[in-house]
């Protein structure tokens, strides 16, 4: 691997060896990230990124894109087909410009907004203060519930109260179903957009294991490198002809310029292979091994955020063990464990050293991570957020969550059957 850069370039060479030596020996459990298939890196890694072509599909602004036209169109078509949706824009470099592109198709600066608050599970762009959407547009936040549930009482009197212009539904750390239903009649209450971020759980939504948003929302946006698999990119759909009009405009040119081709093409590889019966498996063992895991560390003896989960992440209370959100990431990655530290509903502690983490199983199932595996996985973690100071234990926790990773390829070819 890397054969060209090994001598050209052997400081980097190394760099990226390590980071793949990671990758292999370690347990990913981050619940935004994945492992994309070879094939989704060979498209990736093409001379499509040679080519400029800012505009769309027969309205370029460049010469030379009649091969470029037909691949933004195969991964417009599948996105259409899968997401059973009439209008996309697959050009977003990532999901918070997709975001960014909705505020700006949709709303003038100064408007209200709402969005679930970032402690809550919400993301940084649905009106977090330090972001462009908390900056440029008034910001109101709903938030959960002490079980940790959306409370959409709260929602509908925030919405009768403030008359925002647009309601974000969608979040980053949320393990429970979310109403599009309700949230539909609370936006059509105060005449508001509702656009529905599900950047998180795209890949569940086509496997039929969460309801889908697109009847429900104006606008839905979606990262396409988490459940879905895919390269690090966005895509915006709608079913509204005027509001795509609106999101093509705000994404080129009020956004961006010359769109990654190279990534274009790779959604469409990791679309292609959502479509095939393999991927539908790959989404049911997901929830699967989430919901074995979140059963064993709950037999083990520790508090999950309401109990449970419907999807493909967990929020662990850590309060009962004593130790932080930051302690229990650093312990962790002490044994190639990768968790994030999490915020649980009213937390006691700062967001930079929060009471939880989140723990999800889109990577470690894309590996070929079952129930077994996972059982593992749960006594792994649990020893380890109990051995803080015991460095023997911490090496011996290590060394088998080396020799667990080591046995499984990064991508599983059995989900592209
Ligand atoms: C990950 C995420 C995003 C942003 O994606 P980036 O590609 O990191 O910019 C947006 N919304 C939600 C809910 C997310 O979880």
């Amino acid at each position: 691997m890397f054969e060209r850069l090994k001598d050209f370039d052997p400081l980097l060479y190394k760099y990226l060896t390590q980071e793949y030596e990671r990758q292999v020996s370690g347990i990913e459990l981050i619940a935004s990230e994945n492992y994309v298939s070879e094939r989704v890196l060979e498209a990736l890694g093409s001379i499509l990124t040679n080519k400029y072509s800012e505009g769309y599909p027969k309205a370029r602004y460049y010469g030379g894109n009649q091969f470029i036209d037909r691949i933004e169109k195969l991964a417009i078509k599948r996105a259409k087909r899968l997401f059973n949706v009439k209008y996309v824009n697959v050009q977003p470099y990532s999901g918070s410009p997709a975001n960014h592109a909705v505020y700006l198709a949709l709303l003038n600066p100064g408007d209200t907004v709402m969005g679930m608050s970032l402690s809550s599970g919400g993301h940084l762009t649905h009106g977090y203060k330090v972001s462009f959407s908390g900056i440029y547009y008034r910001s109101v936040s709903y938030s959960v519930n002490d079980q940790g549930y959306i409370d959409y009482n709260q929602v509908a009197k925030l919405a009768k109260k403030y008359k925002p212009r647009l309601i974000w539904a969608g979040a980053s750390a949320y393990p429970r179903v979310i109403d599009y239903k309700r949230f539909r009649e609370i936006a059509d209450s105060v005449g508001a957009y509702l656009a529905i971020d599900i950047a998180h759980i795209a890949g569940l939504i086509i496997a039929g294991l969460h309801p889908s948003p697109v009847d429900y929302a104006d606008v839905v946006t979606t990262t396409t490198h988490k459940t879905l698999r895919g390269p690090r990119g966005a895509m915006i759909m709608t079913n509204n002809r005027e509001i795509i009009k609106k999101i093509n405009k705000a994404v080129f040119p009020g956004l961006q310029g010359g769109p990654h081709n190279h990534v274009t093409a790779a959604i469409a590889v990791a679309l292609k292979e959502a479509s095939l019966k393999g991927f539908k498996r790959y989404a049911r063992q997901v929830v699967v091994n989430a919901q074995a895991l979140a059963e064993h560390l709950k037999n083990e003896g520790l508090t999950l955020i309401t109990d449970g989960t419907d999807n493909h992440l967990m929020l662990v209370d850590l309060t009962p063990l004593g130790i932080s959100g930051k302690q229990a990431e650093e312990l962790l990655e002490k044994v190639d464990i990768s968790v994030n530290k999490n915020a649980i509903p009213n937390d006691a502690r700062p967001p930079w050293d929060p009471s939880g983490i989140r723990i999800g199983t889109p990577a470690i199932t894309t590996r070929g991570f079952k129930e077994a595996e996972v059982e593992k996985v749960a006594n792994l973690i649990v020893r380890t957020l109990t051995s803080e100071g015991n460095s023997q234990a911490l090496a011996q926790i290590k060394k088998e969550v080396n020799n667990l990773a080591s046995k499984f390829p990064l991508f599983s070819e059995e989900w592209l059957e």
